[in-house]
Formats: C-alpha cells, structure tokens, sequence
C-alpha cells in the first residue's frame, strides 16, 4: 500500500520529491480515469494544500499560470485578448465539474496528443517552471511534452506553472476544436492561432498550433510565416502548411479526416483573427 503525502509547504513537497519520487497529483481528473481497472500501488504527493499555486497574476511583462490554478480560475482570470483563444479552450475542457477541478499545468504535465490546453500555449510561447530540492529551472513548452504521456521533467521534480510573454503589440486569438459532438468530448483535432498586429491592421507575427494530429501538439512554422505582412485571410492556408502534422488513425477519427478537418480548423483559426470577438463563442 503506498503511502499519500498532502505537504502544505513547498519544501516539504519538494522533499518529498527528492526522498520517493511519488505520483504528484493535483486535481485529479486525468489521474483517477486512469487508475479505474487498476490501481497501481504508488506513493501518492497530493499537492492540492500547497499555498500561493492558485492565482494567475500579471507580473510585469509576463503572466504567470501556478500549478494549481484550473480551468476555471483561467475563465474568470483578468487577462488581455492576447489569452482569449486560451479561455475559449478552458471552457470547452470537459464540463464545469472537470474545469473546477482539473488544472492547466495538469493538462500540460499529463501529455496527451488530444489535451485542449497545449495548443493555445504553444502559440503563447509558454514556458515551463519546474522546481526540485536542487534548484528551478524554466523549459519552453516546446522541449516540455517530448510524447504521449512523456515530459522533460525529472523524477524529483514538481512544476510550479506555466509562464506566457505578454505581446507590446494588440494582439487577438482564437481556437477552434472538433469533436465527435459539441461538448465533453475528447478532440479529434484543435487549432489555436495568436496574431500581433501592426498598427495597419497587419499580422506583425503569427502563431498558429494543432493539437491530436501529432503525438505532440506542433506548431506550422510554414504558415506562420505566410501570414506576416498579410490581413488574416483563410484564403492564404495552403494544405502544404500542415506537413509538421502526423495524423493516426484512432477510435476517434480515420487519419485522412483527421487531416483534413484540421486544414478547415485552421483557415476558420485564421479567419476569427479578423473578427475580435470570434474568440469569446
Ligand atoms: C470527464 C472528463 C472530461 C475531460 N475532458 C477533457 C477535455 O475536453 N479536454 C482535455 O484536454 N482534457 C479533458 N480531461 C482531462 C483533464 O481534465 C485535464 O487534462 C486536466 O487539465 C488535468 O488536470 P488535473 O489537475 O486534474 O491533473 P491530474 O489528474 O492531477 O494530473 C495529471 C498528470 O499530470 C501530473 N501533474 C499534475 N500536476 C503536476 C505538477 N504540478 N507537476 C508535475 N506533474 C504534475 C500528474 O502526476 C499526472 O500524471 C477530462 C477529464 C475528465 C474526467
């Protein structure tokens, strides 16, 4: 029988981390389901107690997501439109229960092809903190999720949240996902797309990343840079600009739908670039 440590200190987590290497758990949601037919005999870190993980805050040019903020606490969070495609995921992660409990840092942590958050924080830029009794670190998100279920975190190491660059330039963002029905529904692909804009109403830098059509989220860097210079326009998505992607076939989708519901995902990301208020639906 393992044992379950619930530390309401940091250093007593990060102790523990470096004595036993125990499953971290915070909301739960991915690591219940997981555990239904069998449970594993493991030594359990409960990190839910731990105190000042909760609150996304601005902190100077950067905004900051702890480790036990949920998706929930993202909707409601004060932030700028540059977060609006993020918010549009949180709110169709699972239903209210799943995003009262579930958080973002879990959802990043847990690696799957089809987590709703990666995207979105793919095309933010995020980066992840990682703390352990030797020291921090911060990683890209990019170098973070290496394959399904597989992340750069070591053993003896908690991450403490998500850290996204806020833009100088306005920004807007969208996201887009498609499931078999319209909610509760794992994806069968999502695209999130972030655009800075020049005062010409230009894209000055585009970001644009599709989740469950690779084992890890990607970025289409092809793309990105045809949209720089241009107004956003659906028109300028070529299929070529989705080569990074390795779409499987699954219980969910065929490959080749898969492929192509993303191209659509992806020219209607870019359209809602053009209309501010596409990204709050
Ligand atoms: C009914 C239902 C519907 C769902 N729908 C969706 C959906 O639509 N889209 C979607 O993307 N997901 C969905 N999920 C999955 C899940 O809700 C999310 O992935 C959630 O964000 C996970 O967060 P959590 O805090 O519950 O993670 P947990 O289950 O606590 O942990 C998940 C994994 O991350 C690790 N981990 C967690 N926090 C840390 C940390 N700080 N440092 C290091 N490792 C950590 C854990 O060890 C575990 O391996 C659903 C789940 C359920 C039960």
């Amino acid at each position: 029988m393992g044992r379950y440590l619930r530390p309401t200190s940091l250093e007593a987590a990060l102790s523990a981390l470096a004595d036993g290497r125990p499953t971290i758990l915070a909301g739960g949601t991915d690591h219940f389901p997981a555990r239904v037919t069998n449970a594993p005999d493991e030594d359990i870190l409960d990190i839910s107690a731990l105190h000042g993980l909760h609150r996304i805050a601005i902190d100077g040019d950067t905004v900051r997501i702890p480790s036990l903020a949920t998706w929930t606490d993202l909707i409601r969070a004060d932030l700028p439109p540059l977060f609006d495609g993020l918010k549009a995921a949180a709110r169709q992660v699972g239903g209210v229960q799943v995003q009262n409990a579930g958080t973002v840092v879990g959802n990043v942590c847990n690696a799957s092809p089809a987590a709703d958050g990666m995207p979105g924080l793919l095309a933010l830029d995020a980066s992840v903190e990682l703390a352990s009794a030797a020291g921090r670190r911060a990683v890209p998100l990019a170098d973070f999720v290496l394959g399904p279920r597989k992340t750069a975190r070591r053993p003896d190491e908690l991450a403490l949240g998500l850290r996204i660059p806020l833009s100088a330039l306005p920004a807007r963002a969208t996201f887009e996902k498609l499931g078999a029905r319209r909610y509760l529904v794992i994806s069968i692909a999502m695209v999130a797309a972030v655009a800075e804009f020049s005062p010409d109403g230009r894209i000055a830098r585009a970001r644009i990343a599709v989740g469950a059509c690779s084992p890890v989220a990607a970025r289409l860097p092809a793309l990105e840079a045809a949209l720089a210079g241009k107004f956003p326009d659906p028109s300028l998505v070529m299929a070529d600009h989705l080569t990074p992607l390795s779409p499987i076939d699954d219980i969910r989708a065929p490959a080749g739908y898969r492929r192509s519901a993303a191209l659509e995902l992806v020219r209607r990301a870019v359209a809602g670039l053009a209309q501010p208020e596409a990204a709050a639906a």
